[in-house]
């Protein structure tokens, strides 16, 4: 492989080097790539396998009295039925689609007017096109650095003064930071979480750097469940894959600490657990609600005075000037309808 370059396909349809590739024809040929895997008839082709993992939640569906394999998994969530999901859909996906449209027509003028400025020919819109055109116009529409921001989102802060800081005023609950307990890594945090009439309600970890041997993206962890059988209190943890500056403060992304708020609402549902069986404790609850906590939580994270407590700068106190995150929230909401691929794996 003297001189050249390799482009390895990562775990996820979306491929990041199609934001940057100029190389229109390169783009084409890893997005091709990158959607055939598994479908290309050679030995790495599933296509037979899917087809009997089909068959056999078919006939496992009905051994236990369901019309479809949709039915039965559905029993037990909060949808129910196959009817639910697809009225829920159906709402859904009219205005989807147009927004989706409305963002390709931006695109598209974007490609217009730079292959007239080259005195090309224009191409229409596609799909290998969507990363590297929507870089450029959120470059062009949301004119803003991120590490403009940076500062004001010192880690311990984040978590200490804002996350923490909405759970106190929200749920009476205060923390108080032990250093006392054995840890598996010098780096995590460890907190007793109190109701607000001074009882213990759990034990909070908060592990946030990334390191070689912890998997990507950022989820929470219960290490001990409440139950009234056994009498535990909750060890819940928070696991996240922030980078650990060399030396210096851990300044965060807004992404970071939004993600940093809806890890936390995971642990809230795990902490204020009430049941006597651990089977049913903390997240054991059906698929589709359980990210609810978790959506909600992420509420707080720019919620006026949450974000005045917390968003301060490391060195100076100064109070973060507030048009600096209203272009923050402004690109955020960009290109929805086509999740960038930095997102694409969502933090669960
Ligand atoms: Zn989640």
């Amino acid at each position: 492989m003297d001189g050249k370059y390799v482009i390895a396909l990562l775990n996820t349809t979306g491929q990041p080097p199609e934001a940057q590739l100029q190389d229109r024809a390169v783009r084409e040929r890893l997005y091709r790539a990158s959607v055939a895997r598994g479908s290309r008839g050679n030995a790495y082709d599933n296509t037979a396998i899917v087809s009997q993992v089909l068959k056999l939640r078919a006939e496992k569906a009905k051994m236990l009295g369901y019309p479809t394999y949709a039915a039965y998994v559905l029993a037990d969530e909060t949808a129910k039925t196959p009817e639910a999901v697809n009225a829920m859909l159906t709402q859904l996906a009219p205005p989807a689609v147009a927004n989706a449209r409305r963002e390709g027509a931006v695109l598209q003028a974007m490609i217009d007017k730079e292959q007239a400025a080259k005195s090309q020919p224009t191409f229409p819109l596609e799909a290998w096109d969507w990363a590297y055109y929507a870089e450029k116009v959120r470059a062009e529409k949301y004119d803003f650095d991120e590490s403009q921001l940076k500062p004001y989102f010192e880690m311990k802060n984040v978590l200490e003064n804002g996350v923490f800081y909405a759970a106190g005023q929200l749920y009476g609950l205060s923390f108080k930071q032990r250093t006392d307990l054995p840890v598996y890594n010098p780096d995590v945090l460890v907190y007793d979480v109190y109701n607000a009439d001074g009882s213990q309600l759990a034990i909070f970890i908060a592990d946030m750097y990334a390191r070689p041997s912890k998997r990507g993206g950022a989820w929470m962890n219960s290490y001990v469940e409440q139950s009234a059988l056994t009498g535990n209190l909750p060890i819940v943890a928070n696991h996240l894959n922030i980078t650990k500056p060399a030396s210096g403060p851990t300044l965060l992304t807004w992404d970071e600490v939004t993600t940093a708020f809806h890890e936390f609402g995971h642990a809230l549902h795990g902490m204020f657990s009430n049941v006597k069986y651990p089977y049913f404790s903390g997240t054991s609850v059906p698929r589709d609600f359980v990210e609810f906590p978790s959506q909600v939580n992420e509420m707080w994270a720019d919620w006026p005075s949450v974000l005045a407590n917390y968003a301060k700068h490391y060195q100076t106190g100064e109070a973060m000037p507030k048009a600096l995150l209203d272009k923050v929230l402004a690109s955020s909401k960009f290109n929805q309808a086509s999740p960038p691929p930095s997102i694409s794996a969502r933090p669960c």
